[in-house]
């Protein structure tokens, strides 16, 4: 296999919530990201994606940025190119088991995520929210995750509703890439600055 050939590559080391539809990235002339099995059972640890990730390097794992207590990481099933989520690292399934450090952060995170992709793809608007359940809608409900999804005018069509299918104008990898290039650098803390300024 020379490297211009289309390569299918496991889902496994991916987060993301499978939902039934197949990706036209369309980038390239077509490659289909497979369905992703969902874990077995709901406990933490390598069967759970959003457990497994941050164990993994940035570009490996299409990790885009790190916090103390949360991440933010590319749905490997995006609605949207720049459909980013912001998990907990504890696999915790509920929001009312999140820590005030993680829901303080969780919440952080996602605001500079709105930024950064303002800043790269200039959305004009997003969702955000989380599925709580299985019932309501959460692939993987076991572990927390909160979607970030930018929205254009006209940005729905009809390929999801008759090819069950989403097209997607950017590779993960390069998004990815972009967004973490984009994304602030930790501000000094203010008493070192102090002490630098004094
Ligand atoms: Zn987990």
């Amino acid at each position: 296999m020379t490297e211009h050939e289309p390569r299918a590559e496991s889902a496994d080391g991916f987060a993301g919530d499978p939902d039934g539809f197949q990706r036209l990235w369309t980038p390239h002339r077509m490659a289909y990201v497979g369905g992703q099995d969902k874990p077995a059972d709901d406990a933490a640890g390598d069967g759970c994606p959003f457990c497994r990730v941050p164990g993994l390097a940035d570009e490996g794992g299409l990790v885009v940025a790190r916090g103390t207590v949360a991440y933010v990481v590319m749905n490997l099933y995006p609605y949207n190119s720049g459909h980013v989520l912001v998990c907990p690292y504890r696999h915790v399934a509920d929001y009312t088991d999140l820590s005030t450090d993680e829901t303080g952060e969780v919440a952080e995170l996602t605001r500079t995520a709105m930024g950064v992709l303002r800043d790269v793809l200039g959305p004009a608007g997003f969702n955000i929210g989380m599925n709580q359940g299985a019932v309501a809608g959460a692939g993987i409900a076991a572990h927390l995750h909160q979607h970030l999804v930018p929205r254009w005018g006209g940005d729905s069509n009809f390929l999801p509703i008759v090819a069950r299918s989403r097209a997607l104008p950017e590779l993960l990898a390069d998004t990815r890439a972009a967004l973490a290039a984009a994304w602030p650098v930790p501000s000094v803390r203010a008493p070192e600055r102090m002490i630098e300024e004094c």
